[in-house]
């Protein structure tokens, strides 16, 4: 069995796979796991540039939540977020989680169990030869798989697997599937800055519609703010450049700098891929004929990190249940 990404889902899959004593291998591109579970360093601190908090409204999702809560990995930032017109918060009664020293200690945390979980590789070409996958990957590893379980973002899927015949209503299906992209800012600050408690503001309408204090979530010392611009205007500035994006973003962010708070450092992250838009509604996508599933935060029509945990454990279900 080899699933390819380890995000959020790609690692509850593998976890839940290894756990029931299914032979997994895990392969991502990255330097590092969690995909969008991005924290990054900079100016000596570390700011959260992809997912920012997480909620859970289904049981099985909660009761994982309260064993990351026992041990120390998750807690509560807050009960919600003022629009930028409140010095303070009303609370709806939801709590937002977020990870102890960033969302992507919540992957490495979970990557400790997993075996055979190799990072740097990424995946070129996946084929299909009579009664196995041959998997290639940039650094000339091959590998051989009875089930192949993809677990990137969809379109990145779909073209990895360009020379494979799927039946045309998977494939129909899969391409219904839409992400939005963001273009994140990263703002180190010296001073103060004034964002309503608990130190984030969420007002979709705007073209950036988060500023979070990295700061104020606790997972850092530096006033650092991420800053996301919604898809929308993500879309058509994709490739403006850098200069002109720091600019722009700059505006968003200078109501909330206190009175002698400077910028002393920025970065940007596009995300091609952010969030999905349009979701396919079953929580896996198991393909016609062949032993092939897709799972990820555009399965079951929640989104964002819920849907990647439970899209993630329904693979695995499936994939025990169909194929082993
Ligand atoms: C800017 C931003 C803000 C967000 N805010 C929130 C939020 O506040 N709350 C929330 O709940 N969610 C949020 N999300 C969404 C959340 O991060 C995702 O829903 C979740 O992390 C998706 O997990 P996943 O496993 O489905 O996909 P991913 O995390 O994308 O994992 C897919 C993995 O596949 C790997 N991969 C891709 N191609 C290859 C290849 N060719 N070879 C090998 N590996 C490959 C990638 O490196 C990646 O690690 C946000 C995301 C972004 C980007």
């Amino acid at each position: 069995m080899l699933v390819v990404g380890a995000g959020l889902s790609g690692l509850i899959a593998a976890r839940e796979l290894q756990k029931n004593g299914i032979s997994t291998a895990i392969v991502d591109k990255g330097p590092s796991v969690g995909g969008r579970l991005a924290t990054r360093r900079i100016a000596g601190g570390v700011a959260d540039h992809g997912a920012q908090f997480f909620t859970a409204r289904t049981n099985i999702f909660k009761a994982e939540i309260d064993e990351w809560l026992s041990e120390d990995l998750v807690r509560i930032w807050g009960y919600g977020w003022s629009d930028g017109s409140l010095k303070r918060t009303v609370s709806d009664g939801h709590p937002r989680y977020v990870t102890n020293g960033g969302m992507n200690k919540l992957a490495k945390h979970l990557a400790k169990d997993i075996q055979d979980l190799e990072v740097d590789v990424r995946v070129t070409d996946i084929s299909w030869i009579e009664d196995h996958w041959q998997v290639k990957a940039n650094n000339h590893a091959a590998f051989h798989s009875q089930v192949l379980l993809m677990t990137p973002p969809v379109p990145q899927s779909l073209e990895l697997l360009s020379k494979v015949t799927l039946a045309p209503e998977d494939r129909s299906a899969l391409q219904r599937i839409q992400y939005g992209p963001c273009i994140c800012g990263i703002h180190v600050i010296d001073g103060e800055v004034t964002l309503p408690e608990p130190g984030a503001v969420q007002n979709f309408v705007e073209p950036v519609y988060w500023i979070a204090n990295n700061k104020a979530k606790g997972i850092t010392d530096r006033t650092i703010l991420t800053a996301h611009a919604s898809s929308n205007w993500s879309r058509s500035h994709f490739d403006m450049p850098d200069e002109e994006i720091l600019t722009f973003l700059h505006e968003a962010i200078k109501p909330y700098l206190g009175a002698n708070a400077t910028i002393a450092e920025d970065q940007i992250k596009r995300w091609r891929y952010s969030v999905p838009l349009i979701t396919h509604p079953r929580d896996t996508l198991i393909a016609r004929g062949l032993p092939l599933v897709f799972a990820g935060d555009a399965f079951g029509g929640r989104g964002r990190i819920e849907g990647a945990y439970m899209s993630g454990l329904e693979a695995a279900k499936s994939i025990m249940e169909i194929f082993a």
